[in-house]
């Protein structure tokens, strides 16, 4: 592993280490930051940008990117980039009484009607809730859909989830932008982990950026409230606690967490 990291570092122009040294400390600037309602044309902290994103936000089942980025997604898509959500399942599991297939039915339609409030665009992967596979073909599948997307920015779950679809598809994402950074160096598409607290909670999570979601919270909640199988109210006001906290420790009211790995090209949050 030594090895393998000294000669990426060798390999690298100094002007690259340096960008990527500069851009660093830029990132962990908008730890705390004042986030700015964003406009056309730039990012969700205001930076000017000449292109319009595209975000893509996974997730082991339906849901998932709503609890644990949907103030993030709204951020995003109101300013007119494009919002797509990448969902491992269907949530075949998640309906007590029902069959894999009639709630898989019922979860899709709520995720549909989830991503419409956060004007984002819904795609399904092909794994079944509860069974999720790693290997080969499955590594292949994630990467070929996100080759196809060609996103910007990639938002996952923590690898250290204490259910097994999240960890699933973090291992699955991560795979996949490992190989997509080869055909995109220096750093397309920038990649962040989001928490969630949900019932099948992040463990040991430790931010190093901050998304205000202050002014759409509201929002956030109604597409988590669209998974009304889920019982969101139970769980919404558990997420509800992490933006409290995450606000507490970032300067505003309530805020959505993230980290962004280091070989991720900053800027463009
Ligand atoms: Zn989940």
């Amino acid at each position: 592993m030594v090895g393998e990291k000294t000669s990426i570092v060798k390999t690298r122009s100094r002007r690259d280490f340096i960008n990527k040294t500069i851009g660093g400390i830029a990132v962990m600037g908008v730890t705390g930051g004042r986030v700015m309602t964003g406009h056309s044309k730039q990012n969700i902290t205001g930076k000017t940008l000449n292109k319009k994103l595209k975000i893509v936000v996974t997730g082991g089942h339906p849901g998932d990117p709503e609890y644990g980025c949907g103030g993030t997604i709204a951020r995003y898509t109101d300013i007119g980039h494009e919002g797509v959500l990448l969902y491992l399942n269907r949530g075949e599991a998640g309906i007590n009484g029902k069959s894999a297939k009639e709630a898989g039915k019922i979860r899709t339609s709520e995720a549909i009607h989830a991503c419409e409030i956060l004007k984002a665009r819904s795609v399904f992967l092909t794994q079944i809730d509860g069974q999720s596979i790693v290997d080969a073909s499955r590594y292949k599948e994630v990467y070929e859909i996100l080759a196809e997307e060609q996103p910007d920015i990639i938002f996952t779950q923590w690898p250290v989830d204490n259910h097994p679809d999240h960890r699933a598809i973090s291992t699955l994402v991560y795979n996949a932008w490992l190989k997509l950074r080869e055909s995109n160096f220096p750093g397309k598409p920038v990649l962040y982990y989001y928490e969630v607290s949900n019932g099948e909670d992040t463990m040991m999570f430790s931010p190093n950026c901050y998304i205000d979601i202050t002014d759409l919270e509201s929002r956030k909640q109604k597409a988590c409230f669209a998974h009304a199988s889920q019982s969101p109210e139970k769980f919404y006001p558990l997420q509800e606690q992490v933006s409290k906290f995450r606000g507490l420790e970032s300067g505003c009211k309530l805020a959505e967490a993230f980290i962004i790995h280091a070989l991720s090209r900053p800027g463009l949050f």
